[in-house]
């Protein structure tokens, strides 16, 4: 045995437990585990839950809050300002605000990751050359998702799709675009599916995001999905628009999302700090239901989605904190629910993005993070700065609070 968790508090189960690994994998967990490990981590009776996975990020737009001119704080203005700052995108540049992030989601406990990649008539495919190298110098610590993302539209700049496709050849792992921003949505949608099936790879859309008028695009992306066989391989990140239904409207259209096999993200952070900005008082959360969701089966997650950039200038990218506030917002109020919420962060955001089998169990990869919480409400009401991160098997990352009181 490589490496033995001892005194480990594990979600749903009463008393303590030793988790016991070998060769990257979990081969035991029991009360007492005798053969002697290599190494052995005692987690005093803190919490140990499967490694944080943050299945929507955008490295390449994250620190941009230096380089911008920001008066209104509009999403007009993020998306005017944001491409303009896309002119000076470099592959060094691009690297160098990415290695912050990933650095810092390591040591929070990210083991796994889905970041959207820019391809635009701008920045071309800067952003794919500059992240995927950081993909194989980053994999001792993070499995890291290229998501091939055309943020600027398809049907209205032509060319698009070649660069698209161009970046799918060089390695991306995941086709997506942003229906809401091309004069076509519904053929941009159908674009992204094609390429899919070229590559065989999964979807991921930015869709339903904002707060206006426009009708649901979900029904299409539904029957798209079903039609060319697509299901457990589409995600959907912000659908904002599924907050304003009424129950009855919602509840149809989460059981066909279920029955699609069609995950959802929530992204709080955008979709607070973005949406409703002409309510004067009272103002709307924006937020998809992502706990009624999974109530009709739906996989869901909550995820980080930026950092410190106009879209959401707030955050560090920890997606634990991303738990506390979709808790706080979408007001869930029992443990079953803060179980689900943490779920959202590790477990359903693996199944999200492709990755299942991320639960703490015998025969799967042993990415696990040991908190400093005694329980699952601890951990999301907090957030505890204090944690060991183990991905495969191996401890890679330890952080420590230091308080110093001077008492006088
Ligand atoms: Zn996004």
């Amino acid at each position: 045995m490589d490496l033995k968790i001892t005194n480990a508090q594990l979600i749903g189960r009463s008393h303590l437990w030793e988790i016991g690994i070998t060769d990257g994998k979990i081969a035991a967990i029991a009360d007492f585990l005798p053969e002697p490990a290599t190494t052995t981590v005692d987690a005093q009776g803190k919490l140990v839950i499967p490694g944080l996975v943050d299945a929507h990020i955008h490295l390449d737009k994250a620190y941009l809050l230096d380089r911008v001119r920001w008066q209104t704080g509009t999403f007009r203005e993020a998306l005017q300002e944001t491409l303009a700052a896309k002119q000076g995108f470099t592959v060094a540049d691009i690297q160098a605000r990415s290695r912050r992030v990933i650095e810092q989601a390591i040591a929070f406990g990210t083991t796994a990751m889905r970041s959207h990649v820019e391809v635009d008539p701008v920045v071309q495919l800067t952003g794919i050359n500059a992240l995927l190298p950081l993909r194989q110098e980053y994999a001792w610590g993070i499995t890291l998702q290229l998501a091939i993302f055309a943020q600027e539209g398809i049907t209205n700049h032509p060319g698009i799709e070649t660069l698209l496709r161009q970046a799918m050849s060089l390695g991306g792992d995941v086709i997506g675009s942003a229906p809401y921003v091309d004069p076509d949505p519904e053929q941009n949608i159908r674009i992204v599916f094609e390429i899919a099936q070229e590559f065989n790879c999964d979807v991921d859309f930015h869709l339903d995001f904002l707060d206006d008028d426009a009708p649901l695009l979900l029904p299409m992306v539904i029957a798209e999905t079903q039609k060319r066989g697509w299901q457990q391989r589409v995600c959907l990140g912000h659908m904002t628009k599924l907050g304003g239904l009424p129950p009855d409207a919602l509840n149809a259209i989460a059981t066909a999302t279920a029955d699609a096999g069609i995950a959802i993200l929530a992204l709080p952070s955008t979709d607070l700090y973005m949406m409703a900005r002409r309510d004067t008082h009272n103002v709307r959360r924006g937020i998809a239901p992502v706990h009624t969701l999974a109530d009709h089966g739906v996989t869901v997650g909550v995820a980080t989605n930026n950092v410190q950039n106009l879209f959401t200038p707030f955050g560090d990218g920890d997606v634990l904190k991303m738990c506390t506030l979709l808790a706080q917002t979408l007001q869930l109020s029992t443990i079953a629910r803060h179980e689900q919420c943490l779920a959202m962060a590790t477990t359903q955001a693996a199944r999200a993005i492709g990755l299942p089998n991320h639960d703490i169990a015998p025969g799967n990869v042993a990415d696990l993070v040991i908190l400093s919480a005694t329980s699952v409400t601890e951990a999301i009401g907090a957030a505890p700065i204090a944690r060991t991160v183990i991905k495969q098997g191996k401890m890679i990352a330890q952080s420590k609070l230091e308080q110093i009181l001077f008492a006088s």
